[in-house]
């Protein structure tokens, strides 16, 4: 290939990006804000190891956050290099485990053709395995042990690992039998839940030195995006499988790390140079994104967080225009006025795919969605979950067992869906049959179909459908997998059950079950299609076509768009309230950079909305704007404050902090909003005040009895460095932060 010095993708780079996509040897950082180019430049660097002929494309590994990143960045491979982009091994860090896992699953106890469950599978699995072990699931909830178990994985332990003091809290120190029996189960189910992927991963690494060995000849570059995004075992794979070569580049930015919760190491990223002593350090400073006013506020936004490195962004854009404040009654005006102000920019000529309503929490999006609907704005929900929806998840399932037989999660979910008499009887009874011999839930089918344990009736439907069943497993060689799949939903009378629900309801799952066959097409057959459903599950495969998004702003990273609504910043919302309790300080700073993400999305065209009342769990509840609002600078700002809030220049901060009640004609639902909002935000600095005292020292016992803000009374059960676990009275096992309760004199 030519020079890529000569190619204009390479001489449109400014100096310091230069820099970075020509160093394409050892360990290389490149630590900036948003909109630097962080992406664009490893994108370029790819290229550059291609054009300058020092690897091959299939010696490449390229790590991005998202299944949407991975798919933009081929696009643009394809752009630089042709279809050779192809080869590079180009994905998310779970999508490259799950190929690796694949290509070596015989040693931790798999078949090649594994499943990967999905979460419902994952907690209904655990529910079995936790009331076999007498475990009270109302107390410790299956949900509740699946996210420890994540966790567990999310930093590489496996039940080995553990020692039971650390966990003796859930489930009376029951905890890691469950996640060793789990682990079991799902060897024997053929399956592997999302963080076995990586998990998995190690053990062979660490089991076999030789099948590393293969990997480190095999893959000799490493570029990975949203590096402040990994998390403990994402790092220890990236270092096992980098450690030969050292030819790895990160890119990243730790005022954007928002999967704290997720278990994401921001540490990660400042340890880099500590674990690659040669590492060379790139910072990028100019932003090429935004307007010099979404700039200002992104920058006086997080400045006020204290955890950071610390950087400022510059751009020589204009200053373009100010950032629209909008006070609304509440969520249904705020998804009126916003419709508003889209039809009125997509006639000044912005185009609805360049539109984005980020939300900050999933719910958000209905009000929304429905006033689309209504006046014919075209939008899609990214991350709408099309594939969790229950006709599409029944689909799916019966084209599980196709694929494995012995997948029993996929069975059990539809082997009465159409009715055909297997109630819960039979499923119980072919369930214990399962277990006592140790075999899959479809061969205990088989073997009890040859007793005369079952009902003649019963006996014949099963039959029935175990022979429907071997038999599409055969076709599956045949014919081709989109045909396959129309074949197993019409014999089995799927279609039928929907047909036959002759509501709206019905068609529109038609719609989406024939919706389900195209989105097959695109696959080469139908193991490559499962595998790509259960990675990625938030049916982001839609075609851009013109359509106004709408999505959470965790699911917004690295996206960029002419113009971005971001609703919903009240207090308790955005701030999210959960983030503050159960992280506090630092809670409130990943809430920071997630607002600092979503402003940073914004090319030209900010709108920051927030209602005087929500409604939450069905009631209505007055709120007050978020703190993050009185952290932009007012000189920036064109604001549309119902009742005259704005008038003042000093009331927000009164609003913002409950102190005030002066003057200002406030609208009803205003006042409404601020009485309550006082009574909060004393609250909460009570809260604080209350912190203050007990930060000096007061040690926490287990036993103790203690108040909390939101959870009200509660006895210590556990603790972990300023972390408590407490069994509150009315709200269940929760865990706090110390700073967060008082002690309560016995
Ligand atoms: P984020 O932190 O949000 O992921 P990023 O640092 O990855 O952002 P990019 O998405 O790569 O930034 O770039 C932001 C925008 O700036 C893109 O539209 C990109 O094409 C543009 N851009 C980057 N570098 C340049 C440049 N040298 N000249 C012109 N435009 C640029
Ligand atoms: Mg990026």
């Amino acid at each position: 290939m030519n020079n890529f010095y000569n190619h204009q993708a390479f001489i449109d780079l400014n100096p310091s990006q230069k820099e970075a996509v020509k160093n394409l040897e050892g360990p290389l950082l490149v630590l900036s804000g948003a909109g630097t180019g962080k992406t664009r430049v490893l994108t370029a660097r790819l290229a550059n190891l291609i054009y300058s002929n020092k690897t091959k494309p299939w010696n490449i590994l390229a790590v991005t956050f998202t299944n949407k990143a991975a798919k933009e960045m081929r696009i643009r491979l394809e752009g630089l290099i042709g279809p050779s982009a192809n080869s590079v091994w180009l994905g998310t860090f779970h999508s490259i485990a799950a190929r690796i896992l694949r290509e070596n699953a015989e040693i931790v106890g798999l078949s090649s053709n594994y499943t990967i469950i999905t979460p419902d599978d994952q907690v209904r699995l655990l529910k079995q395995i936790m009331l076999d072990d007498k475990i009270d699931i109302k107390k410790f909830t299956p949900k509740a042990m699946s996210n420890l178990i994540g966790k567990w994985k999310d930093k590489g332990y496996k039940p080995e690992d553990l020692k039971i003091s650390n966990i003796d809290y859930f489930a009376n120190g029951k905890a890691i039998n469950v996640y060793k029996t789990y682990q079991m189960r799902l060897i024997t189910l053929n399956s592997a839940d999302f963080g076995d992927l990586l998990l998995h991963n190690l053990t062979i690494f660490s089991k076999h030195p030789d099948i590393l060995n293969q990997y480190h000849s095999k893959i000799l570059y490493f570029l990975v995006d949203e590096y402040q995004d990994t998390n403990t075992i994402q790092y220890l794979w990236l270092k096992l499988l980098a450690d030969k070569t050292k030819n790895i580049c990160c890119v990243g930015d730790d005022d954007q790390s928002i999967y704290g919760w997720r278990g994401a190491q921001v540490g990660n990223i400042l340890r880099f140079e500590k674990d690659y002593s040669l590492a060379k350090v790139i910072k990028l400073e100019e932003n090429y994104r935004s307007t010099g006013r979404i700039l200002e506020a992104a920058n006086s936004v997080i400045l006020n967080n204290k955890e950071r490195l610390g950087k400022n962004l510059k751009t020589s854009s204009k200053d373009g225009d100010k950032i629209d404040l909008i006070s609304v009654w509440d969520g249904m005006e705020e998804a009126k006025k916003t419709s508003l102000e889209i039809e009125n920019l997509y006639s000044a000529g912005f185009r609805h795919d360049q539109m984005a309503v980020l939300v900050r929490a999933g719910h958000q999006t209905r009000y929304f969605e429905e006033r689309f609907v209504d006046i014919g704005i075209p939008y899609k929900v990214i991350g709408a979950k099309f594939y969790e929806r229950m006709e599409i998840r029944d689909a799916l399932a019966y084209l599980r067992v196709v694929q494995q037989p012995n997948d029993d999660l996929a069975l059990e979910r539809i082997i009465n869906i159409p009715k055909r008499g297997l109630g819960i009887n039979t499923t119980s009874m072919i369930h214990s049959y399962a277990k006592k011999n140790n075999i899959s839930f479809f061969s205990a089918s088989q073997e009890l179909l040859m007793t005369d344990e079952l009902r003649p009736n019963v006996k014949r439907s099963l039959l029935n459908l175990i022979n429907q069943f071997l038999y599409w497993n055969n076709q599956n060689k045949d014919i081709s997998h989109t045909d396959l799949a129309l074949k197993v939903l019409e014999e089995s009378g799927y279609i039928a059950h929907w047909q036959n629900e002759k509501s709206l309801d019905g068609e529109g799952r038609l719609e989406n079950l024939k919706e389900l066959i195209n989105a097959m097409s695109g696959f080469e057959n139908l193991s490559g299609f499962l595998e790509h459903i259960s990675l990625v599950m938030d049916g982001d495969n839609t075609a851009d076509a013109g359509e106004v998004s709408l999505m959470t702003l965790h699911a917004a990273k690295g996206l960029e768009f002419d113009v971005v609504f971001l609703p919903g910043w009240e207090e308790g919302l955005f701030p999210s309230q959960r983030s503050i309790d159960e992280l506090g300080l630092a809670g409130l700073e990943e809430e920071r950079r997630l607002a600092y993400v979503g402003i940073t999305r914004a090319k030209q065209r900010l709108f920051i909305t927030f209602a005087a009342n929500r409604q939450i769990h069905g009631l209505w509840q007055g709120s007050i704007p978020s703190r993050f609002i009185s952290e932009l600078p007012r000189h920036i700002l064109n604001e549309n404050i119902e009742g005259n809030i704005g008038a003042d220049a000093s009331s927000y901060n009164q609003i913002d902090f409950g102190l005030s009640t002066k003057n200002a004609s406030y609208g009803p639902g205003f006042l409404r909003a601020k009485q309550n909002g006082i009574k909060g935000i004393n609250a909460y600095k009570k809260a604080q005040i209350d912190t203050n005292v007990l930060n000096s020292n007061i040690e926490f016992d287990n036993g103790q009895r203690v108040f909390h803000q939101k959870f009200g009374m509660g006895l210590i059960i556990s603790s972990d460095g300023d972390k408590l676990n407490i069994n509150f009275d009315k709200a269940g096992e929760k865990k706090v932060v110390s700073s967060f309760v008082k002690l309560i004199d016995k």
